[in-house]
């Protein structure tokens, strides 16, 4: 397959962080994606990393023909009421985010086989971590509050795309289980699991 990895969010606006020790989302999801880089080329895959803002990430995907494309993030503050509270949050679990538009861009599958597809991706990320499976969700953007907004980068995406949510970067137990001690091969592992299933059975 053609994949597109992108890590979630840019330099300059990083996302969501742990105060406690030190982490934001871009450099944590960056790490993970250096990682799922080397896995899935070994694989055979044709596979690119795209940085950028939420706008440059899109036009280029669009412009690269990708089979399947994945911005990595991660979660924080599970109840998403409170957007200023970076402190320990509650979250806990993996979950990946599909389309919540069916059709945005022509798709020919209808949306419940991307929800399907988010749901066995999210399984097999969590059968590696061992975490909570929150499952596959649709994807919307917390960014005003309110009203909720569909997800840009899933919605003007050309192609098949998920926003794989590994973890709780403000829940301090998963951040120093993982991130802090220096696991992001593994979450890359699980990434590269749930894209193994997803070319093996839809894309
Ligand atoms: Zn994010």
């Amino acid at each position: 397959m053609k994949i597109a990895i992108c890590p979630g969010h840019h330099p300059a606006a990083k996302g969501a962080v742990n105060k406690k020790h030190g982490l934001n989302e871009h450099d944590e999801a960056t790490k993970v994606i250096d990682h799922a880089y080397e896995i899935l080329t070994r694989q055979g895959h044709t596979v690119e990393i795209i940085t950028g803002t939420l706008g440059e990430k899109v036009r280029t995907i669009n412009a690269g023909d990708f089979d399947l494309v994945i911005d990595l993030h991660f979660n924080a503050d599970a109840d998403h009421l409170d957007p200023e509270d970076f402190d320990d949050s509650r979250g806990h679990g993996s979950m990946v985010m599909y389309c919540p538009k069916a059709r945005s861009y022509g798709d020919p599958e209808p949306q419940s086989t991307r929800k399907a597809q988010a749901a066995v991706f999210s399984f097999a990320m969590h059968s590696k971590l061992g975490n909570r499976d929150l499952g596959g969700r649709p994807g919307w953007y917390w960014g005003s509050n309110p009203p909720k907004k569909k997800d840009y980068f899933l919605r003007k995406t050309n192609c098949v795309a998920f926003i794989p949510e590994p973890g709780y970067i403000d829940n301090n137990g998963f951040a120093e289980a993982w991130l802090v001690s220096g696991r992001h091969r593994e979450i890359a592992e699980a990434i590269c699991n749930g894209i193994a299933v997803l070319e093996k059975r839809w894309v």
